[in-house]
């Protein structure tokens, strides 16, 4: 068994009592939500915080307020709310994908949107990393997957990002500092080390997001195993039509390719002011496929991965169209290409 390193626990009442002693105790301090992501990475030594401040006991992040989403909420109560699955499908099918319904009861959103990033030479135990002298990301000083650059290549892998960032939604993050609200696309930097904007001392507490009555939106995920699984690529997309089915404004966005989800604007221009006919939709995931430049550093080949952006970027779009995708969701399934 793999035991967990000691670490000093504070299970704080309060979002204010919880930021005071995340500035109290500084970098040797981390919060914890349902710690499906922190605790594995603990007992395999790749993060070690000496104090964890639980969120787990703080109401103030569990609530639900129209386009207001407390960032504790666990994946399955989001998945139960009715008016997300209506109003932000994109958003519902990514979070109903993650991992299983055992991690989705104890997993949040917030601990989804701050995952740490993925790596085939990182989510090893400290044995295996030793072996190999370690890498980049923690206690090493390459970069296995691009022995000769100066940068680490692990990979984002929350499937709920890409949906957000399709979607334009924003984050609240609040520290002792205050309280400050950008995009969740400004939350990632294309590091795979240090991912995240978000200050150490910062707690993500809500996500906003804009009424979606114009809006359609949706998430496509690739993975080994489609009853479980990290996605190895994904594609979120949100359009608003007009009354005649024209494009006024399209957000396509890949998942698993990158150390941050990838906002293709050449293929939501690609879109943009025409109706969503195959020609279109055509030269929109050719644009994203031009743009993924998966490497190896997960599951299956860097170049299958690749090949599978424009497939995955059609799917997705003609399912906003209207078209019955359903058996091609179910081929995704069983890797039948
Ligand atoms: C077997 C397995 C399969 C998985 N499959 C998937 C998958 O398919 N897709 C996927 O996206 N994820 C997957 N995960 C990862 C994880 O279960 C989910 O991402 C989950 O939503 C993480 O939420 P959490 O509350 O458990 O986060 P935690 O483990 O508590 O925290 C994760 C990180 O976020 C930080 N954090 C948590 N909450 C906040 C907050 N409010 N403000 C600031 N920082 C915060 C923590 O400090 C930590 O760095 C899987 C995990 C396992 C073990």
């Amino acid at each position: 068994m793999i035991r967990l390193p000691r670490f000093e626990y504070f299970a704080p009442g309060s979002l204010d009592e919880a930021t005071r002693i995340l500035a109290d105790r500084g970098p040797e301090a981390m919060v914890v939500a349902g710690g499906t992501g922190l605790l594995p990475n603990m007992k395999r030594r790749q993060q070690v915080p000496k104090v964890l401040v639980s969120l787990g006991r703080i109401p103030e992040l569990k609530s639900v307020a129209g386009v207001r989403l407390g960032a504790g909420l666990t994946l399955s109560t989001l998945c139960a709310q009715d008016a997300v699955k209506a109003q932000y499908p994109g958003l519902w099918q990514a979070a109903a994908q993650v991992a299983t319904p055992q991690l989705r009861n104890m997993g949040t959103l917030g601990g989804n949107l701050c995952l740490d990033t993925r790596c085939n030479y990182y989510d090893q135990s400290y044995e295996w990393r030793k072996s190999i002298n370690f890498c980049m990301k923690k206690d090493g000083d390459v970069c296995w997957v691009a022995p000769g650059g100066c940068r680490c290549w692990a990979i984002s892998s929350t499937d709920i990002a890409p949906a957000l960032v399709a979607l334009n939604a924003r984050v609240r993050l609040v520290s002792r500092q205050g309280a400050r609200e950008i995009p969740v696309e400004s939350m990632y930097r294309m590091d795979g080390m240090d991912h995240l904007t978000r200050k150490p001392d910062e707690i993500l507490s809500e996500v906003l997001l804009d009424d979606a009555t114009d809006w359609r939106s949706t998430y496509w995920k690739l993975r080994r195993r489609g009853s479980f699984d990290f996605p190895v690529l994904s594609a979120a997309a949100a359009i608003r039509l007009d009354q005649g089915g024209v494009v006024q404004e399209a957000r396509i966005v890949l998942g698993a390719v990158a150390s941050k989800p990838l906002l293709i604007e050449e293929a939501g221009r690609a879109l943009t002011g025409k109706l969503l006919t195959d020609d279109s939709i055509a030269e929109a995931a050719e644009k994203a496929f031009a743009a993924a430049k998966p490497l190896d550093m997960t599951d299956f080949t860097a170049a299958w991965r690749k090949r599978l952006t424009a497939p995955l970027v059609t799917y997705a779009l003609k399912e906003l169209r209207g078209d019955d995708m359903s058996a091609q969701r179910e081929r995704l399934v069983r890797h039948e290409w």
